[in-house]
């Protein structure tokens, strides 16, 4: 692994999603040199991963690559993937981060991204990035506008063939391939680590994942997206088209039981826009949304889901109890109607969207001593004046790093973020 050539910087960025983007590049263009430190293989965060966006329903990757080409070119940006950030403290008036680069077991600086080694790969396991919907290689680019296009290998399930390391144009592959580990010093640093949804095995009403047909919203998305899995919404267990889709809300938000009392923010609104984008897709299906109170808070939101209703989804208000399985695939929904109708109620869906909550993606205990709050997500310490700041001098936060937040939320606070991290650099420099 090479060492990357520049190890100082004005400002580190930690997560390359939507947020962490917005700040690198707000903060480039005032001329600060930035890190962008990234876990995965590409940038893009979850937004890369999205079908289209409420409430304009406009495509996603369409928004979200120029930001990443924007970033990825940009002279005063270095971006490093694959990169786990080990520790963050603050030493002689900056900080001083311990980076470990995972191996690739491929050559980034010989690689020049021609999938060869792709394509020879005779290793077929389930597609993280289609939401194991469908198939990817031992040796892999992550997607097609991964950024960058460099090829890793999972050498969990490579089996060691040989033949990516053979057809391989630049001698890249090299299964012996080390972690290295490097040291970053900056200035200032803005986390935007993000979020995950809480993991579907963590949900025992829902059957932890082994009921089929039953899949998460992240999922959905996938089957929406226009590069999905099937270029068509079928569902899963056995390729049949669904007639009847159902939308469980708050499966796992505001829900003690789990440590989870707060609301995920985002969930009303995006099962909205998948019910709608469903309705394009099966325009003859029946889609109903089980909800406890639909939150539609942004600018637009409530006519959006106003518009949903027109469309023919269907709100039934009342809590799911459990789901189990029906005959030939379908799903069992068992809940507790506030609707009319009253009472426990069972009905039969052909598929099962779950509307997971949002856990933070980035525990910093143990790494630096940030501190987080009672929901686990950063903690803000001046969080109705200035909502970026966190209790390590020098250090900001934005997006869903610091709570559940929409896109719109999560680029104004990155913005926000940038602009205390500028204010933060310039008067230190004034002191010296
Ligand atoms: C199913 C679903 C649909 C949605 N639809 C919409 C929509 O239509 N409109 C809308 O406005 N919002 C939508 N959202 C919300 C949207 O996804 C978030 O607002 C947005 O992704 C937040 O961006 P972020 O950069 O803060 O976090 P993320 O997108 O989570 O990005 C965080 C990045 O940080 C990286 N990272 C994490 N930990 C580390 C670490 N330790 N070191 C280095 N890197 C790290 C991650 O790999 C990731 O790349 C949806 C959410 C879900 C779950």
């Amino acid at each position: 692994m090479a060492t990357p050539k520049k190890l100082s910087f004005d400002a580190l960025v930690l997560g390359g999603g939507i947020a962490g983007l917005e700040a690198a590049l707000n903060l480039a263009e005032q001329d600060f040199s930035v890190v962008v430190v990234e876990q995965d293989a590409s940038i893009g965060g979850k937004m890369i991963r999205l079908s289209k966006v409420f409430p304009t329903l406009d495509c996603s990757s369409c928004i979200t690559t120029p930001k990443m080409a924007a970033a990825a070119h940009h002279p005063q940006i270095t971006i490093l993937t694959y990169c786990e950030l080990q520790t963050l403290k603050r030493q002689n008036g900056g900080l001083v981060a311990g980076i470990v680069q995972k191996p690739r077991y491929v050559d980034a600086e010989k690689c020049i991204g021609c999938r060869q080694c792709e394509y020879q790969c005779p290793v077929l396991v389930p597609d993280a990035e289609q939401g194991g919907l469908a198939a990817r290689k031992a040796a892999y680019i992550p997607f097609s506008n991964a950024i960058p296009q460099t090829a890793l290998i999972d050498t969990a399930n490579c089996i060691l063939c040989g033949r990516c390391a053979k057809i391989c144009p630049t001698q890249a592959v090299d299964y012996f391939e080390q972690p290295g580990e490097f040291t970053l010093t900056a200035g200032a640093a803005v986390i935007a680590t993000g979020f995950e949804m809480i993991p579907l095995k963590d949900k025992v009403q829902y059957g932890q994942g082994q009921i089929p047909n039953v899949i998460t919203a992240l999922q959905m998305e996938r089957l929406l997206a226009p590069h999905g899995p099937y270029n068509r919404v079928l569902r899963p267990y056995d390729g049949m088209e669904p007639d009847n889709i159902a939308f469980i809300q708050c499966a796992g938000s505001r829900d003690q039981s789990l440590g989870l009392g707060y609301c995920s923010r985002v969930c009303c609104m995006y099962a909205v826009k998948e019910a709608m984008l469903l309705s394009g897709a099966l325009p003859l299906a029946d889609i109903t949304v089980y909800y406890m109170d639909i939150r539609a808070f942004g600018k637009g939101y409530e006519q959006f889901y106003q518009t949903a209703q027109a469309m023919g989804v269907n709100f039934v208000k009342g809590k799911v109890a459990y789901l189990d399985p029906g005959e030939n695939g379908a799903v069992k929904v068992r809940y507790e109607s506030q609707d009319a109708a009253g009472g426990v109620q069972v009905a039969e869906h052909d598929l099962v969207v779950l509307s997971l909550g949002l856990v933070p993606a980035w525990d910093p205990q143990g790494r630096c001593v940030l501190s987080t709050a009672g929901d686990k997500f950063i903690k803000t310490v001046k969080p109705k004046t200035s909502p970026t700041l966190t209790d390590l001098e020098g250090v900001f936060v934005a997006g869903a790093a610091a709570g559940p937040k929409d896109i719109v939320d999560s680029i104004v606070e990155a913005g926000a973020a940038a602009m205390e991290a500028s204010r933060y650099l310039t008067s230190v420099s004034s002191k010296q």
